[in-house]
């Protein structure tokens, strides 16, 4: 349920209708735009009187928000979220570009990429030194090296990392991460999900193989019931019968998700894709429906990559590419 308050009410008015409204039991979430002030009741709402809330002088309308998800619902919030890492910032209108390789996999690798995506002008670093992959005799990752090795790419560069945790149990070594992502395939791991919700933390959410748009916001539900407001949603491919592409990039979820959410919506085009020529017009047709970002995989030695090597632009490819990405935003922001 929803209340939408009247404006310019008196601060202590509004405070007692909050506490009378806790006192029922019932959690509120409280978004200040620039017009309206809304609250969103949380918990169960079956008991609480309408007609009595609409009839407060202060009160402007009363709505019930039938679907499950609350905290991501454009109607609790009907203002964009703008997510913070550092300066840089994610959504209502702020476009962000989060490019690197795959897998960290050496000193070298990863300060001469991120000094390159740094002069193609993205704004974070992606690199992954936990990689969730389906053989368990390919290349798992450098793990905590390669979470320091990131760290020393952030020092070099300026730019904030971002990097998969795949498990509640390394949350410890996460600490001096700026972006946490949950991979595709931990999108309904709910145990990290809740943790996640306790740090505070930005979180770049991928949707699942072959998970729908509710249930990624299910998901995103998990970590911002916990406390955390601070989620970014991204379309990474969901699985079809699509026969010669890695997945299939579900591009309608963006203005989609916009409609249901005032979460930021990022794109990957490089896990949607799987073939690295496939990245440049996508990721333009994923600015051109108005996504939020983009996090694209780029590599200095695409054919000696330790993982997805296929997908990946090489650097002078991804400046190419940056540069459509702009032109593309000044013509067609949805
Ligand atoms: C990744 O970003 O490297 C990755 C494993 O992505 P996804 O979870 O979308 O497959
Ligand atoms: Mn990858």
């Amino acid at each position: 349920m929803i209340v939408i308050l009247k404006p310019n009410i008196a601060q202590q008015k509004q405070a007692q209708l909050i506490d009378w409204l806790k006192s029922m039991g019932l959690g509120v979430h409280i978004s200040v735009g620039e017009f309206q002030t809304v609250l969103g009741l949380i918990g169960d709402t079956t008991k609480v009187d309408i007609d009595l809330i609409s009839s407060l002088d202060i009160v402007e309308a009363v709505k019930r928000v039938t679907e499950t998800f609350k905290c991501c619902n454009r109607k609790f919030h009907p203002e964009d979220t703008v997510v913070s890492v550092g300066s840089v910032k994610i959504g209502g209108g702020n476009f962000c570009m989060i490019a690197g390789p795959c897998s960290v996999e050496s000193e070298e690798q990863i300060v001469g990429i991120a000094k390159d995506v740094k002069a193609a002008g993205a704004n974070l670093l992606r690199g992954g030194a936990f990689k969730p992959r389906t053989s368990p005799y390919d290349f798992q990752g450098l793990r905590e090296v390669g979470l320091e090795l990131l760290k020393t790419a952030r020092a070099e560069t300026g730019l904030p990392i971002v990097t998969e945790i795949m498990s509640v149990a390394d949350l410890e070594l996460f600490e001096d991460i700026d972006v946490l992502q949950v991979g595709a395939r931990n999108m309904q791991n709910f145990d990290l999900l809740k943790e996640l919700g306790h740090t505070g933390k930005p979180i770049l959410l991928k949707r699942g193989l072959a998970n729908t748009l509710k249930e990624l916001l299910m998901s995103a539900e998990y970590i911002m019931a916990s406390g955390n407001e601070n989620v970014i949603l991204c379309e990474r491919g969901i699985r079809t019968f699509g026969d010669y592409l890695r997945n299939t990039l579900d591009l309608s979820a963006v203005p989609m998700l916009h409609e249901l959410s005032h979460l930021p919506v990022i794109v990957d085009p490089s896990h949607a894709t799987g073939i690295s020529r496939i990245v440049p017009p996508m990721a333009l047709a994923a600015a051109a429906c108005g996504c939020d970002g983009l996090i694209i995989e780029v590599h200095n030695d695409p054919p000696h990559a330790l993982c997805d090597g296929a997908q990946s632009l090489r650097p002078e490819e991804y400046a190419a590419l940056a540069k459509k990405v702009s032109a593309i935003r000044e013509i067609a922001v949805c």
